[in-house]
């Protein structure tokens, strides 16, 4: 199959070949962004989403291409008013994976708009989407105060570790997160063993609402419950 045939937009389609030299959906790629990308937009239908896949298994696509998409029509109309506040936020356990999901996310940015009067499907002769969406990574690599501006001018999309962000949930009045659509556990058996499992149930806690949360782990195995959701039990969606 094909990323067309998945449903992921012609627009991110033709980004990804001819920028990226992405052709052909990786296994984990054609379970998962069918689950994420299904739901309609009505709020009454976003399912949580498990994700069980190795490292190197094209994971880090399998959840920002949906949550691009997801975050597409907002951006090909008018101008994103930064005000919104965050749409997205994705949670990784070290800085070092932070920051390699959010260089793949800088590039899938850097992709063409469709211009706004016409609507070819691979017209990509438009603004580049990093005009609305602009990302932003904390993981406490900055201080305090600089990440604090940053969220007071609004970052749609977020990359952080989960001591950070909690930090800025609780601390910083500017940070606001109740639109925010998607929260995704990046290699989350990771996150717990590295005893951050009350950081992240604060974290969800904070963040409660219809946001679709996407959790994706290596490992297949121990009962996690994150966020009040016992996933062995709960979880609705088990891919590859
Ligand atoms: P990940 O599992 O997300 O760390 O991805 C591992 C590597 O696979 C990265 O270098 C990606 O750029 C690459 N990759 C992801 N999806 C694809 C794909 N569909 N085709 C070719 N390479 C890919």
């Amino acid at each position: 199959s094909t990323f067309t045939g998945l449903g992921l937009d012609p627009l991110i389609v033709t980004h990804l070949q001819s920028k990226m030299e992405i052709s052909k959906p990786t296994s984990i790629q054609r379970a998962a962004l069918p689950a994420l990308l299904s739901d309609s937009d009505d709020g009454s239908a976003r399912r949580d989403v498990f994700i069980q896949s190795q490292t190197g298994s094209g994971k880090t696509l399998s959840f920002l291409l949906p949550i691009i998409q997801d975050l597409l029509p907002l951006s090909s109309h008018s101008y994103i008013d930064r005000s919104i506040g965050t749409l997205a936020i994705i949670i990784a356990p070290t800085r070092e994976l932070a920051k390699q999901i959010s260089d793949v996310l800088e590039a899938l940015l850097t992709m063409r708009l469709r211009p706004q009067d016409e609507t070819p499907d691979d017209a990509a002769s438009g603004p580049r989407l990093t005009r609305w969406l602009v990302s932003g990574l904390l993981t406490g690599g900055a201080t305090r105060t600089h990440e604090k501006a940053r969220l007071r001018k609004g970052l749609p999309i977020l990359v952080c570790t989960p001591g950070r962000l909690l930090d800025h949930l609780q601390n910083t009045a500017s940070f606001n997160v109740g639109k925010c659509r998607w929260v995704v556990l990046d290699e989350a058996d990771r996150l717990m063993e590295l005893g951050f499992e009350e950081t992240i149930s604060a974290i969800i806690k904070g963040l409660d609402g219809r946001r679709k949360l996407a959790m994706q782990a290596v490992q297949e195995g121990k009962s996690m419950e994150v966020g009040g959701w016992d996933w062995e039990r709960r979880r609705r969606t088990i891919l590859c």
